[in-house]
C-alpha cells in the first residue's frame, strides 16, 4: 500500500468508525464550531483535570474530512497539556497550510499527518482545521 492510500485508509476508517463522536460525561467545555463554507457543524467537548486534558468527545455533523480531522484531533490530546496540544494544533494548522514540517515534527502528529495532502486543497482547508480550531479556542478562553 502506498502512503497516499493508507493516509486515505486512516482518514476513512476514523471517518466510518470515529472514536470519539459521542458526548462525554461532566464536560468542563462545550463549544459549537462551525464551517459555514461546507456545512460543517460539530459540538467539542472537553474535560480537564487540572492542566491535562482527560477526557473529548464531540458530536455533530459533516464531510468525511472535517469528521475525521475531528476524530483524529481528539485521539491525539486526550492525556496531553494544554500547552502540548496547543503545540499540535499550531503544527497541524501549518501542515495542511503548506508548511514544510520536519520528520519529528509529522511523528508527534501521528495519524493527522494522514491529512497533510489537504494543503494541496485548499477549499478543504477549513475542513480539517475545524477541531483543531475549535480545541483551540477552548483552550485560549481557559488560559
Ligand atoms: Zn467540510
Amino acid at each position: 500500500m502506498d502512503l497516499k492510500s493508507l493516509y486515505r485508509e486512516i482518514v476513512n476508517e476514523h471517518n466510518l468508525r470515529p472514536s470519539h463522536k459521542a458526548a462525554i460525561e461532566n464536560p468542563d467545555v462545550v463549544l459549537r464550531g462551525v464551517n459555514p463554507s461546507c456545512g460543517d457543524d460539530i459540538s467539542l467537548q472537553l474535560k480537564f483535570d487540572g492542566n491535562v486534558i482527560s477526557d473529548a468527545g464531540f458530536v455533530g455533523t459533516g464531510c468525511a474530512i472535517s469528521q475525521a480531522s475531528a476524530d483524529i484531533m481528539i485521539d491525539n490530546i486526550i492525556g496531553l497539556e494544554k500547552e502540548e496540544a496547543l503545540k499540535q494544533a499550531e503544527l497541524f494548522m501549518g501542515m495542511i497550510k503548506g508548511e514544510v514540517l520536519s520528520e519529528n515534527q509529522f511523528d508527534e502528529l501521528g495519524e493527522a499527518a494522514a491529512l497533510q495532502d489537504i494543503s494541496h486543497m485548499p477549499a478543504r482547508v477549513k475542513c480539517a482545521e475545524l477541531g483543531w480550531r475549535t480545541m483551540k479556542e477552548i483552550i485560549d478562553n481557559k488560559k
